[in-house]
């Protein structure tokens, strides 16, 4: 058996107060449903910090820092190696395990955290003998306690005591489902994921609804978005995924909606329905990638025409971001590629040649009466086909 443990970190303005026991046990949820599969591990919580333990010692390890490190809440971690509270213990560990670490630096200190306050060393003599007998054995080296090249920490800790020398930054953010939960309008693009995995980071559950527009879109459309899904679902954990026949609603709007309009009461139907959508899965609001001025349909005077459409409070977390920002997230979260594949997606099926793009809400209104609005939303409410998507690695 291995004896590295995962040392995570949250950030500390959230330990405070009531919410701290909801935070750490979200936290300890969410941690055992990312590491499903990935071999046996021990989790606890103790003084602030929540210890993984792989029990199947070393050869999961690295894929079990990676899916940490999507873990919202966690700000950063540390493969720490335990080893028996007694200074030669310690020492035999440094020797055993980061030799070669050592070796790769000039400067170095140590710091000594005391949690056991009963230990019968304090923390500057824990400092002085450690690093004394690092220099005995690291001839090379010169302590550097302002800016060394290497810090080796050592903790004592209840039970055990703890070397580390490396901290690994992670997502932080709050863990999915302190937040409530939202309705995602996901649809194949770059900019949905995005802000799917925006909100997921303040603490909020995603679910998500996509609009197939069959045969105008097709099964390939249907398993990129569903792969988009199952991105988000690395941050969010398995996310429910609505897939809402749209085909009739546009059709009916082509037939029966002037041509500047068609785009915009596409996108006050595709409101409704998901607001229908989300609360009767006990969503609270919905989430979008909209962001002002990226196309006629997210004018200003566009986005009031699709606000007015639902009640519930709608998150557009990108709506002051250019394209650029957006596409280094949709990168940094593996998004990106996926994105850009070329399916079509149902908004680029029928789009007006003149979209409005000072449109007046009203006007908007009464084109979408054209249509028998009710009827169409139950059908296509009724039509939902609910799949359930997991992170793929
Ligand atoms: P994206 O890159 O996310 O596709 P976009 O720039 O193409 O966005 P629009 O097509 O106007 O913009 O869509 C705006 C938002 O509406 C999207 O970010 C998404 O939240 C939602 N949306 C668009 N099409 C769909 C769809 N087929 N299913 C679900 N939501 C959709
Ligand atoms: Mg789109």
């Amino acid at each position: 058996m291995s004896n590295k443990i995962i040392m995570c970190r949250y950030g500390e303005i959230i330990l405070k107060g009531l919410n701290r026991p909801k935070f750490e046990s979200a936290l300890t949820k969410n941690i055992k449903e990312a590491l499903e599969g990935y071999g046996e591990v021990n989790i606890w919580r103790a003084q602030g910090i929540t210890y993984v333990e792989p029990l199947e010692g070393d050869s999961q390890l690295k894929k079990v820092v990676e899916k940490l490190k999507c873990v919202f809440g966690i700000v950063s971690l540390t493969i720490a190696h335990k080893c028996e509270k007694n200074l030669e213990s310690i020492k035999q560990e440094i020797l055993n395990s980061f030799t070669d670490e050592i070796k790769a630096h000039n400067t170095f200190k140590v710091n000594a955290k005391r949690a056991d306050k009963k230990f019968p060393y304090k923390s500057p003599q824990i400092c002085d003998e450690i690093g004394g007998f690092i220099l005995e054995n690291f001839p090379h080296l010169k302590v550097d306690v302002n800016n060394p090249s290497l810090a080796v920490t050592v903790e004592i800790r209840d039970n055990e005591a703890f070397v580390h020398t490396q901290r690994v930054k992670c997502s932080g953010g709050m863990p999915v489902g302190t937040n409530g939960k939202a309705m995602l309008l996901l649809s194949g693009g770059i900019d949905s994921p995005v802000a799917g995995y925006m909100i997921a980071k303040r603490g909020v559950k995603l679910e998500a609804v996509h609009f197939f527009s069959y045969p105008y879109t097709g099964e390939r459309a249907k398993d990129k978005v569903l792969k988009l899904a199952s991105i988000v679902a690395k941050y969010n954990g398995e996310i429910k995924v609505h897939i809402v026949p749209f085909t009739e609603i546009q059709l009916e709007i082509r037939e029966k909606c002037p041509e500047e309009h068609l785009t915009l009461v596409m996108r006050r139907f595709m409101m409704q329905i998901a607001e229908r959508v989300a609360k009767s899965n006990n969503c609270q609001a919905l989430v979008t990638g909209e962001s002002i001025g990226q196309v006629a349909s997210q004018t200003i005077g566009a986005l009031n025409v699709t606000n007015d459409s639902v009640n519930t409070v709608v998150f557009r977390p990108l709506i002051g971001m250019d394209k650029e920002e957006i596409v280094e997230i949709s990168r940094k979260i593996d998004a990106f590629e996926t994105s850009i594949l070329p399916y079509e997606d149902c908004c680029t099926v029928f789009t007006p040649r003149h979209p409005s793009t000072k449109p007046r809400v009203e006007n908007v209104v009464k084109s979408q009466q054209k249509l028998d609005i009710d009827r169409l939303i139950d059908e296509a409410v009724a039509g939902v086909e609910t799949l359930v998507i997991k992170s793929e690695d």
